[in-house]
């Protein structure tokens, strides 16, 4: 079921201007905005904590195909995680939610064993080492972030004479040297396992600098995991499913009639506020440099359904419940896109706003619906009424940003993946009796999982490999032939 090219357009004409003036739309909006920091951690907060972590552990790349999304789903025999990621999940990150699970469920089944034990401890570290074991390649790119800018940093603070003699940036000094390199050479991957190890035990170093780092962060998600396993009531089965990647479609543009004057006109039905709209914009462009910004690749843009709307599109999908309905939360390795979190946010169903970044990429669209699935005609009514009103929004907001001359900002930086969207069930044999194993029964039994020790790389160098969960489909490409009814101004939405 697609919605009418015309119809679209008028979402996207106006985005493109919008990228044009800026890549970002507004602040941040970060967890903290949602709830307001109070002491301890409450139920809502954990159980977001908690999906977010399952997806960032999931996001094993710093890139945007590994950008992961996740929901607990409740149903009658178990609790689902689901999973979806730009680019699809891969056998390798089920195979490290398959142990996570098992950890977990062993945990819940000994109420003994809680983190100031031995035991406790012990287990978090079996934990950890197959978190980190999956998440090596990801630690290596933030790695390779600190080191560029370790030099940096140090040098400045090096320069101030009343900063460099401080016991802080001494023990800084020294922990740098000893755990960022290795016999004067740089770590490798395999190496980020303990990096990022030391880093977590060593994080009060990190104090005498103000500014995260990228192994800051991860010490953070570690922890807040750690913290979260007891506040949840996750008591029944566990179960994991992995929803598919969408296709790469073209992205709904004309070349022919994507300028801004084509684009003004059907924003507005009044010329005179046509016009003064678009004497504003020459303030900040002039026309024939915005034509070609605009015209300039913008037009063969491929889109796809981002992670966090595949799994919202699930629950509209199957009317799926979620483990918490006053809690209708996706959480996602990194903060929502510009458009998700209008999408999410506008939504009738009534899901939770995710934190964002408000980063506007161009290569987003609407969740696919096809006649033949589940609540097909009620998903598709939905979606229109949240078409129209983003269009209103985003048309608000090039308005007001061109009526107050928001600055010109550069750069073009995306990459785009496709697929469908087909749910895939993996079933996890938890087994019975997990309940009964010692710790180094556990241990035995994790092991004997598969993937231990097996590389993750290794599966991407195999040509045969297919990640899990979705089937492959070549890029269609339709060409639009149609005409613009645009002989007035201003296309009503
Ligand atoms: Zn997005």
């Amino acid at each position: 079921m697609e919605h009418q090219p015309k119809r679209l357009r008028l979402l996207y004409e106006p985005l493109c201007l919008l990228r044009i003036l800026s890549e970002v739309r507004g602040d941040r909006i970060k967890p903290g905005d949602i709830f307001p920091e109070g002491p301890g951690l409450s139920a809502t907060k954990s159980y977001r904590s908690f999906v977010d972590a399952i997806a960032y552990i999931c996001a094993y790349r710093k890139r945007p195909g590994y950008v992961t999304a996740a929901a607990l789903e409740q149903t009658p025999d178990a609790i689902v995680i689901l999973l979806a990621a730009n680019d699809g999940i891969d056998t390798a990150v089920v195979t490290l939610l398959e142990k996570v699970l098992i950890i977990l469920s062993w945990i819940i089944e000994n109420p003994t064993v809680r983190l100031d034990t031995k035991e406790g401890r012990e287990v978090m570290k079996i934990l950890t080492v197959h978190v980190l074991g999956l998440n090596a390649p990801k630690i290596f790119e933030y790695y390779q972030q600190v080191n560029k800018l370790v030099s940096l940093v140090m040098g400045r603070l090096n320069a101030e004479p009343k900063l460099k003699d401080q016991d802080s940036i001494i023990n800084l000094r020294k922990w740098i040297s000893t755990h960022l390199s290795k016999e004067g050479l740089q770590l490798q991957e395999k190496d980020m396992q303990n990096l990022a190890l030391s880093s977590y035990r060593d994080r009060e170093v990190f104090k005498a600098l103000h500014h995260t780092t990228g192994s800051l962060e991860h010490s953070h998600n570690f922890e807040q995991l750690h913290n979260l396993l007891y506040k949840l009531e996750l008591s029944r089965g566990l179960r994991i499913e992995t929803i598919g990647r969408s296709r790469e479609n073209q992205i709904p543009l004309l070349a022919r009639t994507c300028d801004i004057d084509n684009i003004s006109h059907r924003i507005f039905s009044d010329p005179v506020k046509q016009d003064i709209f678009l004497q504003q914009v020459q303030q900040i462009y002039s026309k024939k440099e915005l034509d070609r910004l605009l015209s300039k690749d913008v037009c063969k843009g491929k889109t796809r359904v981002h992670a966090e709307l595949l799994v919202l599109d699930h629950f509209e999908q199957t009317g799926g419940r979620f483990l918490n309905e006053k809690n209708k939360y996706i959480g996602c390795s990194k903060p929502a896109c510009y458009l998700c979190h209008m999408f999410i946010s506008c939504h009738p169903r009534g899901y939770a706003s995710p934190p964002s970044h408000q980063k506007l990429y161009l290569n987003w669209r609407l969740p696919d619906v096809r006649t033949h699935e589940q609540n097909a005609a009620m998903r598709f009514q939905h979606q229109q009424n949240v078409l129209l009103r983003m269009i209103d929004t985003v048309r608000g907001g090039l308005i007001n940003d061109i009526a107050t001359s928001v600055g010109k900002q550069t750069g073009f930086a995306d990459s785009t993946a496709g697929g469908t969207s087909t749910i895939v069930d993996i079933e996890t044999d938890l087994g019975p009796g997990v309940a009964n194993l010692s710790l180094e029964e556990l241990r035995v039994m994790l092991d004997r999982q598969g993937g231990a020790g097996r590389s993750v790389r290794e599966n991407h160098m195999d040509p045969k490999f297919r990640p899990r969960g979705f089937p492959f489909y070549p890029i269609e490409v339709s060409v639009e032939a149609e005409s613009d009814d645009s002989a007035t101004g201003g296309v009503d939405i």
